[in-house]
């Protein structure tokens, strides 16, 4: 059977298979870190996501769109929105017990000047990485809190997170092009530090300060991936099956064409993840 690959048009060998106007983000680089292959078909080849040969009504799948539709309850409330009325969108099982435990969250925090939604950008080699919060909460001078809201049925270990790229972008970017939310002056690296706040384990967030020695080696090394993907021509495969498990592109590689069965584990959430890159604006 010809695979999509096989009907990609050929490439100049000196031209890069990623256009000048790309944009990288933590999305795209876990994409290629995790699975080149999943990198071209994903943001070279454009294809739909997910695959129209993968099962929708799966349950992994049916609890991805209700966190998206969380994550959007979340940024109305946070944008003023009554509570009255988001609370009677909370309507599915998982959405109610996620709004709940994500309104006795909010009782208790004093988050300072928020800015949910935001998006922030800079230069990276001859491209640029944007980064979209789910929250940044700064106290001008003293704090900036960046804070995203996870969805999974297990909470992760925090070494596993640490490790992802969005942990690694989210707080760099913040350093790099967050002077605007901070009257001007840079973000120091020490006065940045990420939250993931699990839905399903609400007091049990993962909490990863930063310091200036992180972000140099953070932004080090992106600018070496992007760097890299730039120059790629071959995109490959990966090796580690278990990454195919919930991949939506799995029937395009010949990994199966049925979602993996099961709970998700650490190591399948890839090609799982919920952020505002994915989710797709509904109306209210
Ligand atoms: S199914 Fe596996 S090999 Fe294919 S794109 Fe997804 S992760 Fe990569």
């Amino acid at each position: 059977m010809a695979t999509r690959a096989n009907l990609t048009p050929q490439h100049n060998p000196m031209q890069s298979s990623i256009p000048d106007s790309f944009t990288f983000s933590q999305s795209s680089l876990q994409d290629y870190t995790d699975c080149p292959r999943r990198f071209q078909l994903r943001y070279i080849e454009q294809l739909a996501w997910p695959a129209v040969e993968s099962e929708p009504t799966l349950e992994n799948e049916r609890r991805q769109q209700e966190g998206q539709l969380f994550h959007r309850l979340v940024q109305q409330h946070l944008l003023g929105l009554p509570e009255e009325k988001l609370t009677r969108l909370a309507n599915t099982p998982n959405l109610s017990r996620w709004w709940e435990k994500w309104l006795d969250f909010r009782s208790l925090q004093d988050f300072g000047s928020l800015n949910p939604e935001l998006s922030l950008s800079a230069p990276i080699g001859e491209h640029r990485i944007i980064a979209k919060y789910d929250l940044v909460a700064v106290k001008p001078g003293e704090k900036a809190l960046i804070f995203d809201w996870k969805t999974y049925y297990k909470r992760p270990r925090d070494e596993w997170m640490a490790a992802r790229l969005q942990t690694r972008v989210y707080r760099a970017l913040l350093a790099r092009a967050g002077a605007h939310l901070n009257n001007g002056a840079t973000i120091q690296p020490e006065q940045i530090e990420m939250t993931y706040w699990y839905a399903d384990y609400p007091s049990e967030p993962a909490r990863f300060p930063y310091n200036a020695v992180q972000f140099t080696r953070d932004w080090d090394a992106l600018t070496k991936l992007v760097a890299e993907i730039t120059a790629a021509h071959e995109f490959s495969m990966t090796d580690d099956e278990k990454k195919c498990t919930y991949c939506p592109y799995r029937s395009y590689c010949e990994r199966g064409v049925r979602a993996g069965e099961g709970e998700e584990v650490e190591g399948e959430l890839a090609g799982m993840e919920i952020n505002l890159e994915q989710v797709a604006e509904i109306e209210f």
